[in-house]
């Protein structure tokens, strides 16, 4: 039985509704992160994640506090495209055992028993080419 008054069905609504709005934002600003990654947006400058916005200005993205320092994340505390797009950056990359910057998966070099000399790097280290051939690495 219900209350007289309330109207709990069209509450319930309400919070659908509301539930569904966020949920859509979410998933826009998801999409227009891994857009603005498609397009090179995302980078690295001293050890940490940039990302240039659309008009040109440019973001920086702590993924260890899931914060961004766009005014978007400023006003809503949730997390922005640019959150999004390093996410996806950071995905796609791993760091490098010697130089500590992040590459394309593909780029790496994994170190086997065979592969080096087993005094600087371990085996399983991930090199960027630059350091693998600074190692002698055989590739
Ligand atoms: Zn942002
Ligand atoms: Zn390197």
């Amino acid at each position: 039985m219900e209350p007289p008054g309330a109207r709990p069905t069209d509450q319930l609504k309400g919070e659908t509704v509301d539930r569904i709005s966020l949920a859509q934002h979410a998933f826009e600003r998801a999409l227009r992160g891994l857009q603005a990654w498609r397009r090179g947006a995302v980078g690295r400058c001293g050890g940490e994640w940039v990302v240039a916005g659309e008009g040109g200005a440019i973001y920086r993205v702590d993924l260890r506090e899931q914060s961004c320092s766009c005014p978007d994340f400023e006003h809503r505390g949730e997390p922005c495209k640019h959150l999004f797009a390093a996410t996806v950056a950071r995905a796609k990359t791993a760091e490098c055992s010697g130089c500590g910057e992040r590459f394309p998966h593909r780029e790496l070099v994994e170190l086997t028993e065979d592969s080096h000399d087993g005094l600087t790097y371990f085996d399983g280290d991930r090199l960027c080419g630059e350091c693998a051939d600074g190692a002698g690495v055989v590739r």
